[in-house]
């Protein structure tokens, strides 16, 4: 068996209780702590796409530059093939061959000064990817061809102001894919980009998955095409997993209030009049964020009580994840037994 079968099904990558704080200012000579992560846990699976939703400023990219190695977590575990990840030296370089990430913005990501040729060869060096001049030549081309930059040679010879975002972009992915590794992580690929060339990087990125068995993180605020290219997602909310399951369920009939609100918020032609009832029930948020801010909380009960328009007494204390279904979990007491005990 190769070693991409035997990975079928098998958690490339797993994730526990990731928490991750960053100090944001000092008040009495006491530092301020912001836990951006707090205590998230999912696997990435072979083969698979996992959607990472959330607002703004909800923890995502937190998330993804810890499992990029870019920052280091807090407390809690990543294991990748079932081990404990290293964190220096050569351990570390191997990390970085098998977990890629492509960043939200393609302007950014590369450099201004070098060719496309130059931003492939690099990867290609530094992880000893080709025996020779010749075959690394033959692998850059290769590397354009797979995200269809055509002719391959002009491209090669191109700088990044001389092409598209769409453009960039493939070449941002064609960079990943240089080291051959196992994960990749998607921090809002296409979020930057013309709506028209979304779903073509979005196809593409799932073609990938698919030939080179990818375990793949796909980060986004779009609900439409985390249920499409997905077969779970988790919804995380101020630094907390909130909901998670089967991509259809989750969006299609989602438990936690939250991720109603992102689900009925997000735009369906279907449905256009469902926006005019948001006057009415901000109000009635408003009404009820008062009262349960009266009764109690300082943060300690569930974070999104304030927003909610199910907020109960109870909503003062922490929920836990609980099932809502088939390997389908929500952080909420409308479906935890306890709340009423
Ligand atoms: P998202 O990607 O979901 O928009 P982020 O992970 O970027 O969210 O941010 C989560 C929270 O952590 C935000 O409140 C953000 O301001 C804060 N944050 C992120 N990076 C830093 C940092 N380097 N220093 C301080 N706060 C940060
Ligand atoms: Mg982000």
């Amino acid at each position: 068996m190769t070693e991409v079968a035997s990975r079928n099904g098998i958690a490339t990558l797993e994730v526990r209780d990731l928490v991750r704080d960053f100090v944001v200012g000092r008040e009495r000579g006491r530092r301020q702590i912001l836990r951006a992560v707090d205590g998230v846990s999912f696997d990435l699976v072979a083969g698979q796409t996992l959607a990472l939703v959330g607002e703004s400023g909800s923890g995502k990219s937190t998330v993804a530059s810890v499992l990029a190695q870019l920052i280091r977590p807090t407390s809690g575990t990543i294991r990748l093939g079932g081990k404990l990840i290293g964190t220096r030296g050569r351990a570390l370089r191997r990390y970085r061959e098998e977990v890629q990430i492509v960043f939200q913005d393609p302007f950014a990501s590369l450099n201004p000064f070098h060719t496309v040729d130059h931003h492939l060869r690099r990867p290609l060096r530094i992880h000893h990817r080709a025996g020779s001049k010749s075959e690394e030549d033959e692998q850059v081309l290769q590397l354009l061809e797979r995200v269809n930059l055509f002719p391959v040679k002009r491209v090669a010879g191109k700088h990044p102001h001389e092409l598209s975002g769409g453009q960039r972009q493939r070449v941002a992915i064609a960079r990943a894919l240089a080291p051959r590794p196992s994960v990749l992580l998607a921090d809002e690929p296409v979020s930057m980009l013309d709506v028209s060339i979304r779903l073509e990087i979005l196809n593409l990125i799932d073609q990938l998955k698919t030939e080179d068995n990818l375990a793949v993180l796909y980060i986004t605020h779009d609900l439409a095409t985390a249920r499409h290219f997905s077969s779970r997602v988790i919804v995380m909310y101020r630094g907390e997993v909130v909901e998670s399951g089967p991509a259809d369920e989750v969006i299609l009939a989602p438990k936690h209030p939250y991720t109603q609100l992102l689900a009925s918020a997000a735009p369906d032609p279907r449905r256009p009049e469902r926006r005019t009832q948001l006057p009415e029930r901000t109000t009635q948020l408003l009404e009820r964020r008062t009262q349960l801010l009266e009764g109690t909380t300082r943060g300690e009960g569930c974070r999104f009580a304030e927003r909610c328009p199910s907020a109960m007494p109870v909503c003062a204390t922490r929920p836990s994840l609980v099932d809502v279904g088939t390997a389908h979990q929500a952080r909420c007491w409308l479906y935890d037994g306890a709340a009423g005990e």
